[in-house]
């Protein structure tokens, strides 16, 4: 079977002089009935990217498919496409009903199938009670769902959605969360979301794009992309990390061997290709960091001083100034045997040398 959504090469330039490379080359495959998500700041391009599959942008270079058609120059509602946007577009004179009926009547579906079609995606998002409520009578959750509602009831084969909880608070974002899935699930449509929200991604979607100024830095499962990233961009992006650079000194196994000094020592696995005495970047995860009172007899060990002791419930963050990273950030899970530590304590960074995540060095 085809893919849902394939694009190839797709670039998009805004204006002629002083032009904008809004995207700078990007190729996804995204399968059918799949939840992927375009992950990244403000600006990297997502929205671009989204628009252009909707077929609102057009690319300045690439081809872009839907299930295998080429629909590069196909205008958006000849696309088997929907939208959904952050601002729900609700027509405000209609009830919740007529909302969602309203593209089945202008496409003459019979009174019979339309009742039925309306009913079973009432239930799915569960609206229903709410059918003769004017979106002003609603919530922001409750339009938001009238919203998807009405952009599923025409069965797309993509449902594309730009940021569409962004306006609701936190509390109901999470639920949403949770319900988007769900209805993903139910309803089997392949699903395009935007967002800058690193845990929203996470929680929902089957594979993630992270992308970086107009280019997709990875594409993977959430899993993957949180614990093997490929880019030091993409390991800040997603969750909390320290990121190190260091010159090597030597080669033990497959560990290479960081001496920082007499007393500081750093372990990470070897990097393929990597020459001895170059710069080797990695991360290392706070919650992967164990804080001691005396250095360690074997692995890693970085010597520093604790600046910062934040309480978080289940866990404390500390920030340890070390001559190496100024501020390497270390949760530790609170239970009877938390560390009993103050501001100013001299201590020491270890980590078991599996969890130091290495990137290759730059392709030049
Ligand atoms: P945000 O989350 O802020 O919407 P985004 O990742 O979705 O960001 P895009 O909206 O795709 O980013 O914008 C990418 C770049 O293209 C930005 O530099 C933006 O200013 C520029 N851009 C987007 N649309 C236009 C346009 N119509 N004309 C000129 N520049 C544009």
């Amino acid at each position: 079977m085809s893919p849902a959504i394939e694009l190839v090469g797709v670039e998009k330039s805004f204006g002629k002089t002083d032009a904008v490379a809004a995207v700078r080359g990007v190729d996804l495959t995204i399968a059918d009935g799949e939840f992927f998500s375009l992950l990244g700041p403000s600006g990297c391009g997502k929205s671009t990217t989204l628009r252009m599959i909707a077929g609102f942008e057009d690319p300045t270079a690439g081809q872009i498919r839907l299930h295998g058609a080429d629909v590069t120059d196909v205008p958006p509602h000849k696309r088997d496409v929907n939208m959904v946007f952050q601002n729900y577009a609700l027509f405000p004179h209609l009830n919740v009903r007529d909302n969602i009926a309203f593209g089945l009547r202008r496409k003459k579906v019979r009174r019979a199938e339309l009742d039925r079609r309306v009913g079973e995606i009432i239930d799915v998002v569960q609206l229903t009670g709410r059918e003769r409520r004017m979106p002003r009578e609603l919530s922001g959750g409750q339009q938001q769902r009238v919203a998807l509602a009405r952009a599923l009831v025409n069965r797309p084969r993509a449902l594309l959605l730009d940021e569409p909880l962004g306006a609701l608070d936190l509390q109901l974002r999470q639920n949403m969360q949770i319900e988007l899935k769900r209805i993903q699930r139910e309803v089997g449509v392949t699903f395009v979301y935007v967002t800058h929200d690193q845990s929203e991604a996470l929680t929902m979607s089957d594979r993630v794009a992270v992308m970086n100024n107009g280019l997709v830095e990875q594409c993977a499962d959430p899993k993957s992309v949180y614990e093997s990233p490929d880019t030091p961009f993409v390991a800040q992006f997603i969750g909390t990390s320290n990121l190190f650079s260091a010159p090597s000194t030597a080669l033990a196994g497959d560990e290479l061997v960081l001496d920082l000094n007499a007393d500081e020592r750093l372990l990470v696995p070897a990097p393929a290709g990597h020459a001895v005495g170059s710069p080797v970047t990695f991360t290392v995860r706070p919650e992967k960091i164990t804080v001691l009172k005396d250095a360690p007899v074997v692995g890693s060990r970085l010597r520093g001083t604790v600046e910062e002791i934040v309480y978080l419930g289940v866990s404390t963050s500390y920030v340890v100034r070390t001559a190496l990273l100024e501020n390497v950030v270390v949760f530790e899970k609170n239970g009877p045997d938390s560390s009993l530590l103050s501001r100013g304590d001299a201590v020491w960074l270890t980590w078991p040398t599996e969890n130091a995540h290495t990137f290759n060095p730059p392709e030049t």
